[in-house]
């Protein structure tokens, strides 16, 4: 295994973008609302981001894409920042093994989502923020644009006009843990503030500049703390077992890095101490994982060494 120098992402990622261009089978874009279906599968981009804000990237990493459910390890970090423990007390911190959009085991715990990365698990917490914040998407919004130093990120109205028009499912995750007393806000509201959420638009390098305060243990970019160094370490492992719902164990196995994917393609990873990087590419696999994307996380890792193994 080489000893990886900065320098030395580029040609890798060079290389990575190379392989993915001349692997056949990409999957295929969400279908579940017309924006996200209309993708094109032969996007690809990815970047890498080092702890000082230097940003590489090969193919369309400057290119803006649905972040979906990566915004929910975003969402994760501000709110546990603010209320600290007593978040776990409405959201558990263990793989379902069940798909994101599952509603089969809540009724067996009680209206407690397994954990923070699944829907269920993603609408405790972003009722909890908005409790707290009064404008949990604006928030999360803000945070992204200022992590990224990208002022231009901002939500895909139709994008969450759409997820509304078909979000028939997270509406009944909502309400079923509101029969529980788990969620605080009226349903409507919540239901917005969590498709606004998965709308926002953000690129690669948005994205794997925004992750960056994960790598560093919990500092942001302007070096004020967000996390202490257990929360950073805390999103680290549940991104880990549950980033990528109920393939998080081969993705563990085939990256072994921290990870959190959406379904408009995009995968966020993170290399503790060293970087992070976020890859896009539209196609799913069957779990609603891109498969570019966790393909050329494996070749990252297995060429550079850097995983958290
Ligand atoms: N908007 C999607 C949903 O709530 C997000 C899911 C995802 O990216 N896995 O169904």
């Amino acid at each position: 295994m080489m000893t990886i120098m900065s320098s030395q992402f580029r040609p890798v990622l060079e290389r990575i973008a190379d392989e993915i261009e001349r692997t056949p089978g990409r999957g295929a874009p969400a279908d579940y609302i017309p924006a996200l279906a209309a993708c094109d599968p032969r996007s690809f981009g990815m970047a890498v981001a080092e702890l000082d804000g230097t940003v590489y990237g090969v193919g369309d990493w400057r290119e803006p894409f649905s972040t979906q459910s990566i915004t929910k390890v975003f969402t994760l970090a501000l709110d546990l920042a603010r209320e600290g423990d007593e978040l776990w007390e409405h959201v558990g911190r263990e793989p379902s093994g069940n798909p994101f959009n599952s509603l089969v085991q809540l009724e067996y715990e009680n209206g407690i989502p397994r954990n923070p990365f699944i829907n269920a698990g993603a609408l405790v917490v972003t009722d909890r923020l908005h409790s707290r914040t009064g404008d949990a998407a604006g928030a999360l919004l803000t945070f992204l644009r200022e992590e990224s130093g990208n002022p231009a990120l901002d939500f895909d109205e139709e994008v969450a006009a759409s997820e509304a028009a078909h979000g028939d499912r997270n509406a009944a995750l909502a309400h079923f843990m509101a029969a529980y007393g788990n969620i605080d806000n009226d349903i409507p509201v919540l239901l917005d503030q969590y498709f606004r959420q998965c709308s926002i638009r953000a690129s690669c390098a948005d994205l794997a500049l925004a992750t960056t305060f994960l790598a560093r243990h919990g500092i942001r970019a302007d070096d004020t703390r967000l996390l202490t160094l257990s929360q950073a370490k805390q999103i680290n492992a549940i991104m880990l077992t549950c980033g990528t719902y109920d393939a998080a164990g081969d993705f563990a196995y085939r990256v072994g890095l921290p990870g959190k994917s959406g379904v408009g393609g995009g995968i966020i990873a993170v290399v503790p101490g060293r970087c992070t990087l976020c890859v896009w590419s539209p196609g799913l696999d069957e779990r609603g994982n891109s498969v570019a994307g966790v393909a050329a996380l494996d070749r990252f890792t297995t060429l550079t060494g850097l995983s958290v193994f």
